[in-house]
């Protein structure tokens, strides 16, 4: 028996997730120590001290089911961002929340939209309910929305547009995506993930909670993975308008956000200097990644996210392999179709400098350009 055959024929078309190298695994196959990890987009900062304290005092608590409707957490959220708590939903990850859009809202034959080099659980989540998949190709690196609009059929039940997306980094701005939604039909549900969000300038962030009184079929949804560093507890959420948080909230599992989640959520939702700091530390090392590829000639895509992806011109898993052996983990994105680029995930200063000089051994960059 040959399971592949019993099983729905839009999962036939799925290949595992690629996660990045774990550092215990790199330890254990080189024998090194003293390993950088850029590979995840994680937070180099570490677990935040806020979270830490909301733990240690949930522990005595955990015989017990968490709170299902995630009532406090969605307080916090409704309260910093002036939205309503029954516009929330909550998710085991923000990637929990882009399954969920995907069974709520479409089914078999149904089309979902989204980018060539988007984020690898868009096709994930429609090819495994047996969607059909609209990968529109991208321009340069990015979003072609004309493209889009022309993709749009009576079919169409979603949309995934990641911004920043991830793993390129382009930035469409909240004039860009509100001339697009105008144009998109309010029964197809538009999904703009913001799992960078926190990165990008406060001047040029868009104001995605504002564009949902315009549009009632669109989705933000948030991650607290990255800057808000919980990666770990898995915790995500998305605002929309009340109804489709209600439909979004019957179908979810009921107890999808564990209580340690929830309350570190909590904790790191008023944590703004911790925040603040992280994306600041990604600011400034940002400009030291992109002088570095300018000074050794490296073409690299112009990335609002907290990691930079470099097109090395040539296959890039050899580069990847000796950056492993100088105990750099990096991502290779072959799996998004981007077989010469290396994803760069920002670290600390210390981290990145590592990078550098472990990047100038490998591809011997002694002399500047
Ligand atoms: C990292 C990432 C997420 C967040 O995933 P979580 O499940 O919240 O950890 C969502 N979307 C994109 C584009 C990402 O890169």
């Amino acid at each position: 028996m040959q399971y592949i055959n019993v099983a729905n024929q839009g999962v036939k078309s799925l290949l595992p997730y690629q996660a990045g190298k774990p550092i215990e695994e790199l330890e254990r196959e080189l024998g090194i120590t003293d390993i950088v990890k850029l590979a995840s987009n994680e937070n180099p900062f570490g677990f935040p001290e806020s979270a830490k304290k909301a733990i240690q005092a949930q522990l005595d608590h955990l015989t017990r089911y968490p709170d299902a409707n995630g009532f406090e957490l969605k307080e916090a959220i409704a309260k910093k961002f002036g939205v309503l708590p029954n516009q929330i939903t909550l998710g085991n990850g923000s990637n929990d929340l882009l399954e969920l859009f995907a069974h709520t809202f479409a089914g078999e034959g149904d089309e979902v939209i989204y980018s060539q080099y988007a984020f690898i659980v868009y096709p994930l989540v429609t090819k495994a309910i047996n969607a059909v998949a609209k990968e529109i190709p991208a321009k340069d690196w990015g979003h072609d929305l004309n493209g889009f609009l022309t993709a749009l059929s009576d079919k169409t039940k979603l949309i995934f547009i990641a911004n920043p997306n991830n793993p390129t980094g382009n930035f469409l701005t909240e004039a860009e995506l509100d001339t697009f939604l105008t144009k998109v039909p309010e029964n197809v549900i538009m999904v703009l993930d913001e799992a960078y969000t926190e990165f990008t300038h406060p001047n040029e962030r868009v104001n995605s909670f504002a564009l949902l009184d315009k549009y009632p079929n669109l989705i933000v949804s948030r991650s607290l993975s990255k800057a808000y560093g919980l990666a770990g507890l898995r915790i995500g959420y998305a605002v929309s308008n009340p109804e489709i948080a209600d439909l979004l909230n019957r179908v979810r599992q009921p107890f999808n956000c564990n209580s340690l989640a929830l309350t570190s959520a909590i904790a790191v939702m008023n944590d703004d200097a911790f925040v603040e700091k992280v994306a600041e530390n990604n600011r400034q090392e940002m400009k030291r990644y992109e002088a570095f590829c300018q000074q050794y000639g490296l073409d690299f895509i112009p990335s609002k996210g907290n990691f930079i992806t470099i097109d090395f011109k040539q296959p890039a898993a050899p580069i990847y392999d000796a950056l492993l052996r100088e105990g750099v983990i990096v991502r290779p994105i072959a799996g998004y179709g981007m077989p010469n680029h290396l994803r760069i995930s920002i670290g600390l200063p210390q981290e990145n400098n590592k990078f550098f000089t472990a990047l100038k051994k490998v591809l011997n960059l002694g002399n500047e350009k």
